[in-house]
């Protein structure tokens, strides 16, 4: 009896998803290179960013462009080229492509038709400026980049002025003071902050301090206006004592399933992201 040996799509090609340096260039990884060499095309957002990188890494292969404005019709490309064989990576200026740059459109649809998607990771200036930003990391809400225009920029603050967890913007020097204006009319001049520019650069830097504190530097050293910026905010954690009694009803669950007050102190501190002992107190309070 003979058998058919059954494979899923064996002649499709895979795209990988490649990480590059956002700003220095040692930080490219093996993976990355080893994937250059081995791929058909790379698709690129912008091909005269990416050749010098390739350039220095002695690679020459075929680029091909995949930016906002041609991103669905490329992808349609893009996906024939996999589907008939094809191995290519997807790069964006710097950092991990589909984070705040192209890729998302044409990742999906290669999803969708259950062409294979390989992600080779590398340096994205989030997590960068988070791990050496010395704020909460345990929760964050990435925030990309906030509107341009004062009036829905606060409006954005707004909707986050109560989000317990750490906040990152993307920020541009042209608008880094504005922003850091309508921070603080929004959320107040005592919030903790700190932003980190010109990451794995020659003149990175962190700044931290309250909001009033960091938009006095940078007003009074204008040279520092400058460069690629994160800003990292921190999660309204101050959250007054008397706001626990938001979390009674929850707490009343937990108490008639049976759970330790301890149990019940830890689950509703981390939902409600506030400190341990004051909802230990409310917890007893409560059971009595
Ligand atoms: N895909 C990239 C990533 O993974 O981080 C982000 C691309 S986004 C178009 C560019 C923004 O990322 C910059 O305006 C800046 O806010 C931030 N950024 C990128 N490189 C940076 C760096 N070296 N230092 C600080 N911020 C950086």
């Amino acid at each position: 009896m003979s058998q058919t040996l059954e494979l899923d799509s064996p002649l499709e090609g895979t795209l990988y998803i490649v990480a590059t340096p956002i700003g220095n260039l040692k930080d490219i990884t093996r993976r990355a290179v080893e994937t250059f060499e081995s791929v058909d095309w790379i698709a690129a957002e912008d091909t005269r960013h990416t050749r010098p990188l390739l350039q220095a890494l002695g690679i020459n292969k075929p680029l091909i462009s995949l930016h906002e404005h041609n991103e669905a019709y490329r992808s349609t490309q893009l996906l024939e080229k996999l589907k008939a064989g094809e191995n290519g990576a997807l790069v964006s200026d710097a950092g991990t492509p589909l984070i705040n740059d192209p890729g998302y459109y044409l990742v999906k649809l290669l999803r969708e038709e259950s062409v294979e998607v390989v992600p080779i990771p590398g340096p994205s200036a989030v997590i960068t400026a988070l791990c050496a930003a010395g704020l909460p990391t345990d929760r964050f809400s990435y925030e990309g980049f906030l509107p341009a225009k004062s009036g829905k920029r606060k409006l954005v603050l707004a909707s986050l002025v109560s989000d317990v967890r750490t906040l990152v913007f993307y920020e541009s020097p042209h608008r880094i003071l504005a922003t850091l204006t309508d921070l603080e009319s929004v959320m107040g001049s005592e919030r903790q902050i700190v932003i980190a520019r010109e990451l794995t650069k020659k003149f990175e830097q962190f700044v931290s301090g309250t909001v009033a504190e960091v938009l006095a530097y940078f007003t009074e050293n204008s040279g520092k206006v400058r460069g690629e910026f994160v800003l990292m905010v921190t999660g309204d954690v101050e959250k007054p004592a008397v706001e626990l009694s938001e979390w009674d009803g929850l707490i009343e669950v937990l108490l008639k399933q049976g759970l330790p007050v301890k149990q019940i102190s830890e689950i509703v501190a981390e939902y409600a992201g506030v400190k341990k002992k004051p909802v230990y107190q409310r917890v007893l309070e409560l059971k009595d």
